[in-house]
């Protein structure tokens, strides 16, 4: 019986190992693939596990190794590479693996079900329905025009195909339902149909000369940074790529931003590629996302579109990985797995050997050091296509003008004239609420946060008081809590202010509002949107919900309203976000015949960095944004670790750090520096004390090396038991 192999899990369980045990009774062990769930008796209950590989020996005597219950696949459920690239990234970001794997499956999946039956809910006409006259339709054009898209499939639509032509129609869907015309199906999944794609525009020289160089680079492990301005054209570079993959055979990933996502984008790439695609983002439901993994998985899709998360679902053919907007935040987890999906989305194309594109108008830093050193390839798209011109910048100085709701005269005259000339106008403000703060003329009392070390914004439309940061809320007092007094003031503005203004100003315009407070309810941004492209909207005003994925075409104006927070920041990231945030915004406005102008409100016109983005353009910021880096030693010249810990009790971060500290520099290599522990940025949160400890090194091998041990060490501290901490490897913020 010794003989018999060990069967090494993944257990879900925050716990830095695996699990041996032996086959369940009555299995034989040559049936057991790497990839297989098997449940097995963990503590006193049952877990899921899945078996990562075959062991001949185990670190435990063998009468203490218990035999699993139960088999549950019978065919692997991840695929080898992809299973190799989920236990690379539990290493190299240093996360126990069981939470890796187990956070990587659909949620149904995880608990040990057997995945579903190929297929999905939909809807298809009736007899009824098919004979209604649509022109007899003209008062529901929303039931017209579901009612002309079903009457194009008999056999019925799914779900997400009506989101993608119609938008949010469940209620128009049960209308059709309560009056006879449409009834729910459960669709099966036809095998995949050849493509049918529809043409895109001939493509201009330089996306010829890009898509031709990425060709010639045949189909192996070749690393492109594709860097476009906005409009350049960019996305229709990655769709012929894409085209020569399906033709080629092969599976492809799509990786977006989070509010990259968007309608109007899923539309373009099924018309363009035409196929069904596969679409994976958290704002689906378990169902949807168990169908869509399995659909990606089971090689049915040819085409995965999706954010941060899709980088971990299986492709079996995988030829190509596109990352949109690869500097864009949003691919980073910042919570829990602390991963860079655009950082593994390079690694899963490496280890496939299969074709990659970094996209950007902006690219991060990271990728333009790595193309530098010759580690990827660099293209250039330097002009939009279809001949739209350029937006012209202009500095508005905030310092000498009395300034309404946050906006200058000169801003507000240049709106006027827009408006005027029949023209829409986009503003940009990245703070929701009415006020960053309230205070009192009486005493001087500011609305602090009792759990933050911040301030808590007002808010009119629902009367409160809301931390950002730890959700914390309550009434907006009518008088000071300290003194009093009635006059309490907001300070400063937010979207909510600003729209108040532009409505007393401008308000038979129509103005859209967009942030993450407007567009709340399901379906309110995608009508939001709808309404500004169908023009009933001649002010848009938004956070950087506005700032991303959109193209606004009859936009001539840009304001921003504020960028001074990026000039000086204790975040040394700052200023490449701010001139990533800059060129983004500019980039949503005009066309050919309606050249864009942006107007940047600051106090600080003469910032170097600012100079050098405006009148030499991003490439020429991020040149000398690298040469900073590069003087300070920091990343890409560098790579860090940050571990942040988090309690209660005040005396119990530094005390646990401090521990940690010893038993890094017991272990650590001379290279690796070793900066802390300090209380973090925000010192407090939520009512917890916050402090952090970064390690930086000049490469990433000291700083692999150090993790490996170190991590198991700070587990088994005993200051552990009284914090709460994290690691992040390589962090994006330093809060
Ligand atoms: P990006 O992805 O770089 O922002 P897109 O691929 O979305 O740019 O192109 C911007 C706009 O220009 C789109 O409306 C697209 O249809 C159009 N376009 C792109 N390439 C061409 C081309 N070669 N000829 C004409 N129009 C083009
Ligand atoms: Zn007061
Ligand atoms: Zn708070």
């Amino acid at each position: 019986m010794s003989s018999a192999p060990v069967l090494r899990l993944a257990i879900a369980a925050p716990l830095y190992r695996v699990f041996d045990y032996w086959a369940p009774p009555g299995v034989d062990t040559s049936a057991l693939k790497p990839g297989m769930r098997l449940r097995v008796p963990f503590g006193r209950g049952r877990r899921c596990g899945l078996l990562l590989e075959l062991g001949a020996g185990s670190g435990f005597p063998p009468e203490r190794i218990k035999p699993a219950l139960e088999l549950l696949d019978t065919e692997p459920l991840l695929p080898a590479a992809d299973l190799e690239l989920l236990r690379w990234a539990a290493g190299y970001y240093r996360h126990p693996i069981g939470e890796v794997i187990f956070g990587a499956l659909p949620g149904r999946l995880r608990q040990g079900a057997a995945p579903s039956a190929p297929g999905e809910p939909g809807w298809r006409l009736t007899a009824a329905g098919a004979a209604v006259d649509l022109g007899q339709l003209g008062r529901a054009p929303r039931q017209a025009q579901l009612l002309a898209e079903l009457g194009t499939r008999p056999a019925g639509l799914s779900r997400s195909e009506l989101g993608l032509r119609c938008g949010d129609c469940a209620g128009v869907l049960r209308s059709l339902r309560d009056k006879g015309w449409a009834e729910p199906v459960q669709l099966v999944s036809q095998p995949s149909m050849p493509p049918q794609p529809a043409a895109g525009p001939d493509l201009n020289p330089a996306q010829r000369e890009a898509l031709e160089q990425m060709l010639d680079d045949g189909d192996g492990f070749q690393p492109v940074l594709l860097d476009g301005v906005t409009g350049s054209g960019k996305t229709e570079v990655y769709l012929a790529l894409a085209e020569a993959s399906l033709t080629a055979g092969r599976q492809v990933l799509i990786l977006v931003p989070e509010i990259g996502l968007t309608p109007q984008l899923l539309r373009r790439i099924r018309r363009r590629l035409g196929l069904p695609i596969a679409l994976f983002h958290s704002g689906l439901s378990e169902g949807e996302r168990e169908r869509a993994w399995l659909d990606a998985a089971s090689g049915r899709r040819r085409v995965l579109v999706g954010t941060r998360s899709a980088v971990f679902t299986p492709l079996p053919d995988l030829g190509l990985v596109i990352v949109d907007e690869e500097h864009d935040l949003s691919f980073k987890q910042t919570e829990g797995f602390r991963y860079s999906a655009r950082d593994l989305a390079v690694i899963r194309a490496q280890r496939r050997g299969c074709r990659l594109v970094l996209g950007s108008a902006t690219p991060s830093l990271e990728s333009l050091r790595n193309a530098q050193a010759g580690r990827y390839r660099h293209l250039s798209l330097p002009q939009r296509a279809g001949g739209a011109a350029k937006p012209r910048v202009e500095l508005l100085d905030l310092r000498r003008v009395r300034p309404s709701a946050g906006l200058s005269p000169a801003l507000i005259e240049a709106i006027e004239q827009e408006l005027n000339a029949g023209n829409q106008v986009l503003l940009f403000l990245n703070r929701r609420g009415y006020a960053p703060v309230l205070t009192c003329d009486g005493c001087g009392w500011i609305s602090d946060c009792r759990r933050c070390d911040a301030h808590m914004t007002l808010h009119r439309s629902d009367q409160r008081l809301w931390c950002h940061h730890c959700g914390h809320n309550r009434p907006l007092p009518q008088a000071c809590p300290e003194c009093g007094d009635h006059r309490l003031q907001p300070l400063g503005q937010g979207t909510e202010r600003v729209e108040e203004f532009l409505q007393s100003r401008f308000g038979d315009q129509g103005i859209a509002r967009i942030d993450r407070d407007s567009t709340r309810r399901k379906g309110a941004l995608e009508r939001l949107l709808r309404e500004i492209r169908d023009g009933r909207h001649r002010l848009l005003l938004g956070t950087q919900m506005l700032a991303k994925g959109h193209h606004f075409p009859d936009v001539t104006l840009v304001g921003i309203l504020d960028i001074d927070q990026g000039l000086f920041s204790v975040d040394y990231r700052a200023s490449e976000r701010m001139a990533q945030l800059i060129v983004q915004v500019s980039g949503r406005a005009g066309r050919a015949e309606k050249p864009g102008r942006v107007l940047i409100q600051t106090r600080h016109p003469g910032h170097p960095l600012l100079q050098l983005l405006l009148t030499r353009g991003y490439p020429a910021f991020a040149e000398a944004a690298l040469a900073e880096r590069r003087e300070a030693r920091l990343p890409p010249f560098s790579h860090q670790a940050l571990l942040r810990v988090e309690a209660q009790d005040a005396a119990a971060p530094p005390a646990f750090l401090q521990a940690a500290l010893t038993a890094a520099q017991e272990l650590a290599a001379p290279q690796l520096e070793l900066l802390g522990p300090v209380p973090a940025p925000m010192e407090k949160r939520a009512g917890r004390t916050r402090y952090q400890l970064l390690l930086q090194a000049p490469t990433r091998e000291p700083l692999q090396r150090l993790l490996a041990t170190w991590v198991g060490r700070l587990a088994e501290l005993p200051e552990a038991r009284r914090v709460r901490w994290s690691l992040d490897v390589d962090p994006q913020e330093m809060y």
